[in-house]
Parts: C-alpha cells; structure tokens; sequence
C-alpha cells in the first residue's frame, strides 16, 4: 500500500486552516482549476480526485462535511446485488470492483467484513428462498470477478434453523426453516467516510472549506457566502463541478431529480436479545424486497429501509414519518420472537436518494428508478454529478474529473485514487499490530493511537461522554483539532453520531462545548 502524504497537519481540518485559505481565496488573482461545490461523499471525493491529479482545487459545503445524504446511509459498501437481479450487471459490477477497492486497498480501517442472515421463516416462500440463493451465488460471482479475495469477503452457506438461531437469537423459532448466511462490506460510520476523503484530499493540497454557501454558479467560478460572517465573495475557477446531491437542481436548473426518502430506525441491541449478525427480513408479500437489521457495534443496531418519493421541496433534513416506523416495526415483527414497540425505538433517521428523472411517468415507483450516476454539462459549462451512491464514489468522481479536463483542457495526470489510500488507512497486518482500543482502530486507523494518546495524557478525555456508549471526550478534541469541526452538531451529528439518539445527544452537549472551548477566539487566528 503505498503511503499518502502524511506529515502531521497537511490534512488536518480546523478553524484557522479555514480562515486563511478563505482569505487566500478572496485576494486570489488567479482561478483555482477546479470548484467543487458539495462536501458530501461525491463531492469530497472529487476534490481529493482533481487534487491528486496535480490540479489545484477549492471545495465548498454551505453546512459541514456529509451534512447531507452522505450521512443517513445504511452503511454498506454493497456488492451490487439488487442491481444484479434487475438485469442492470454493469451498475452491479462497478459497485463490487468498488467495494474491492474500498476494503482491500483505499479504506480497510473503515470498512470490515459484516455478515448477514436472510432467515427461512414460514412466511419465505420456498420458490422465494431458492431466488435468493441464487442471487447470493450470483453475488459471489460479482466478488471473484472484481477481483475481491474471498478472505476479505466470506462466500455464502446455507444455515441449519439451529445455526440461525445461535447467529441472531431475537427470531422466531417456530416454523424457522433455516437460513442463508452472506457477506458485504459495512462502514464504520459513512460521515467518519466522508471526513477521511476530505482530510485526504486537504493533505494532497485541497482547500477543504466548510459553511460556505454557492448561491449562483457558472462554468468560471461561483458566487460565494461565508455563513459564519455573511461576507460574499467570487471564486474563479477554470472548472466547477455541482455535486450537491438533492440540492443539485437548485444551483443547475436543468437538473432534475425525484427524491426518494429512506428511514432508518435506531435500537438499542438489548432490544434485539443480541444479534451477532446482520439481518435480511423479507417484507411480506415481495420477493425482491427486504427489511436491514444493521448491528453497529456500539450497542446500537439500525433498522431500514423505506423507499418512498418525497414531495414538495427538500429539507435540509428530513424528517421522519410514523408510517415509516410503523412500517419498519411491522416487517421486524414478522421474524423476531418478541415483537419491538414504538418506545424500543431510541431514534430514527431519514435521508432523501438523489435519484435523476430519467423523464418515466410520474407514478413509477422511485425503487425502481435506476442507481446509475450521470455527469451532466449544463449549457454554462458547470459539470453536475449526481445520482450513483456511497460505494461508488471514487468511481462518480474519477469521471467528474476526466470530464472537466477533457472539457476545459486542463493539465493534469491520470486518476490515481483507487491506489490512494485514505487518511487512517493501512494494510490489515500493520493496523492489527496498533497499539490503541479496537473500536478507535475501526474509526481512526493509523491516527488511533495519537486520538488514545489524548486520553492517556489525560483520563479526563478518556471518560465516555455518555453513559452506556463508548465514545470519549478524547474524539470530541481530536475532531475540533484534526477534523474540521467547528461546532456542537459537527461533533455530535457527524464526526461522532451521538446525536442519532436525542436523549444521548443531550446528555453529550456539555462535553461538546467543552471541546470547542479549543477553538481560536474569532479574531485571533492561530
Ligand atoms: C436512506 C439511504 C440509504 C442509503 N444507503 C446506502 C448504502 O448503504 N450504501 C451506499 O453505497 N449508498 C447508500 N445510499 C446512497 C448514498 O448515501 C448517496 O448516493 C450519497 O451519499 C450521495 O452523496 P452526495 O455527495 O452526492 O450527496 P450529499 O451527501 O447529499 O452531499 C451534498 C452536499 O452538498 C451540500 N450543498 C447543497 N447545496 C449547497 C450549496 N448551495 N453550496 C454549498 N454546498 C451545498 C450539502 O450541504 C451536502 O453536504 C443511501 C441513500 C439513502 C437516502
């Protein structure tokens, strides 16, 4: 694995970094090659693409690193398997070479080896069971023709009713017939994804700047708004590059999208009498649709997901319907042996899918709206990528990044992200060997013995901030420090997702202050 650039602080995010490549900015005469205007998956990963291709590049998000949709994703860095059984195989391919190269070269800190159970309840008709092994076999397939090594990805195996049980002992054992046990990727959180791609970015020389708002855009530059200060400014650039998801239509008119929102609930793993093992849960009636139980390893477990197209404008963030929990508690209690209630639900979240109008008629179901990405020029030259998903980011940005150097004639070398690892990443044998907690490991990577060190030095910082979940005052000051974050919701929303539970996120506020108090007052930039 080769080594990113890795001296101390050239990717490290903060409040004075910001102001003074803000500044830089404003008194810049010369264009910036490449305006990325999105700090989310996509947009992150275009900036470190266009960076590390030697192009000099400003990105811009008007609230924080994955504000958006980057944030309420299952968390799975998925082979593609759906897309297999609706016959689109180049989607599906692309999504499993993706996986590959997130788990084995780019990202193995981050992403880990998360198995899954589909089991054989009396409502899985028999003909429905032998489909979906047959899509697993057909998934296995993808993953030896991407070139992912079975050890980084178990093959499927079909589950005595016993061995289901022992794997995800909350189901119902009556009538269980057994199960089909299969393997995918899963990230340790995609906003911990996202500020690794943008630190990476930052450290191959990226101004990575974050509450500043694009209000108007065009193929040289952007109007600007620095939302802590209200000041406005012009960024020229020789190229720009919309990659605000949903929001894309907003600063690109002839874009449009059909939003389609997706919920996830947030349990407490007691609820669910321990799963060892993610869950695939058959919605009642369909073949092809399937309920996620998501253990996260930190005492919660994630349940989803709903697919339903969303009217009227788009949020900044969505919000969660009954019918959507409803919906969601219904389908667990097809399988578990104890069926959960509205008060076992500890939180839940919605995020919109920006799915582009591919001009069907307006009743067709946005599940069955392609996953495709497009990178579209707008007649003023402003490049939009969009659609695609969390997996195939580095893909989406490659060819946002071939399109504006073709388009603008720009000098730059070849894509070199598949091989780029991100911050905190390193071969499997080196990250075992770190001398730091596994679960920081699984977050940090390489920098979790320096986010231990803060801890050791002082154990005031090693204490949880929350009873009953393991997150230490320690991330909080890593993330002020080293991350980017400038405010309470940066650190308990995004760098940490204590917030997914209101009352933790409560009970978290005093810590987070506290760790903003490392902030340089506002006129004295360190
Ligand atoms: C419920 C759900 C579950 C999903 N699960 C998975 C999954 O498990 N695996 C997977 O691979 N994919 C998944 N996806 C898809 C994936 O999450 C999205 O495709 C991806 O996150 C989109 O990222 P993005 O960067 O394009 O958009 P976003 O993450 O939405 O980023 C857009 C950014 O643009 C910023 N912005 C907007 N307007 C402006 C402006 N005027 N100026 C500056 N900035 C602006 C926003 O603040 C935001 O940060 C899921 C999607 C949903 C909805």
């Amino acid at each position: 694995m080769s080594a990113t650039p890795r001296t101390p602080h050239a990717s490290s995010l903060g409040a004075a970094r910001r102001g003074r490549e803000l500044a830089e900015l404003a008194d810049a005469a010369a264009p910036v090659d490449v305006l990325v205007v999105g700090l989310g998956a996509t947009g992150a990963g275009v900036a470190l693409d266009a960076a590390s291709r030697g192009l000099t590049v400003a990105a811009v998000d008007a609230h924080d690193l994955a504000f958006g949709t980057s944030r309420w994703s299952s968390k799975l860095i998925h082979g593609g398997l759906r897309y297999l059984a609706s016959g689109q195989l180049d989607v599906a391919r692309e999504s499993a070479v993706e996986r590959g190269v997130l788990m084995e070269r780019t990202a193995p800190h981050l992403v880990h080896a998360q198995p899954f159970v589909l089991p054989l309840t009396p409502l899985v008709p028999r003909r429905n069971a032998t489909l979906a092994w047959s899509g697993l076999r057909a998934g296995d397939l993808l993953r030896a023709s991407a070139r992912t090594a079975r050890a980084t990805l178990p093959g499927p195996r079909r589950l005595s009713a016993v061995e289901t049980l022992e794997l995800a002992p909350g189901l119902r054992p009556y009538g269980l017939r057994g199960g089909l046990l299969s393997w995918d990727g899963q990230l340790a959180d995609d906003a911990r994804l996202v500020t690794a791609i943008a630190r990476t970015a930052a450290a191959h020389g990226a101004r990575v700047l974050t509450r500043v708002r694009a209000l108007t855009l065009d193929g040289t530059g952007a109007l600007v708004r620095d939302e802590l200060t209200g000041e406005q400014l012009e960024i020229k650039a020789r190229a720009v590059v919309n990659a605000t998801g949903v929001w894309a239509g907003t600063l690109a008119g002839d874009i449009r999208l059909r939003p389609s929102r997706g919920t996830h609930l947030v349990l407490r793993s007691e609820a669910l009498g321990g799963m060892r093992t993610g869950l695939h849960i058959p919605v009642p009636g369909e073949s092809d649709r399937f309920v996620l139980v998501l253990p996260q390893g930190d005492g919660r477990v994630y349940v989803g997901l709903t697919d339903e197209p969303l009217d009227g404008p788009v949020p900044d963030v969505p919000k969660v319907p009954e019918t959507d929990i409803g919906f969601l508690l219904d389908v667990l209690g097809s399988a578990l042996d104890v069926p959960l209630r509205r008060g076992d639900v500890a939180g839940a979240f919605a995020g919109l899918r920006p799915l582009l109008d591919s001009g069907g008629a307006d009743g067709d179901r946005t599940s069955d709206l392609s996953r495709r990405h497009a990178v579209l020029t707008s007649p003023d030259g402003v490049v939009t990528v969009v659609g695609g998903k969390l997996t195939t980011y580095r893909r989406m940005a490659q060819d946002a990044v071939d399109a504006v150097v073709a388009a603008r004639g720009l000098s730059a070398g070849p894509c070199r992200t598949a091989r780029l690892p991100l911050v905190g990443a390193a071969a499997p044998g080196t990250l075992a060997a770190l001398d730091a907690p596994r679960r920081l490991v699984r977050r940090y990577g390489t920098e979790a013995p320096a986010v231990h060190a803060l801890a050791v030095a002082d154990p005031g910082l090693g204490r949880p901030v929350v009873p009953g979940l393991a997150v230490t005052a320690a991330e909080l000051v890593w993330a002020v420090r080293h991350e980017g974050a400038l405010d309470e919701a940066d650190l308990l929303d995004r760098r940490t997702r204590i917030g997914l539970v209101p009352a933790d996120r409560d009970a978290a506020l005093a810590a987070a202050r506290e760790a903003l108090r490392e902030l340089p007052a506002p006129s004295s930039p360190r």
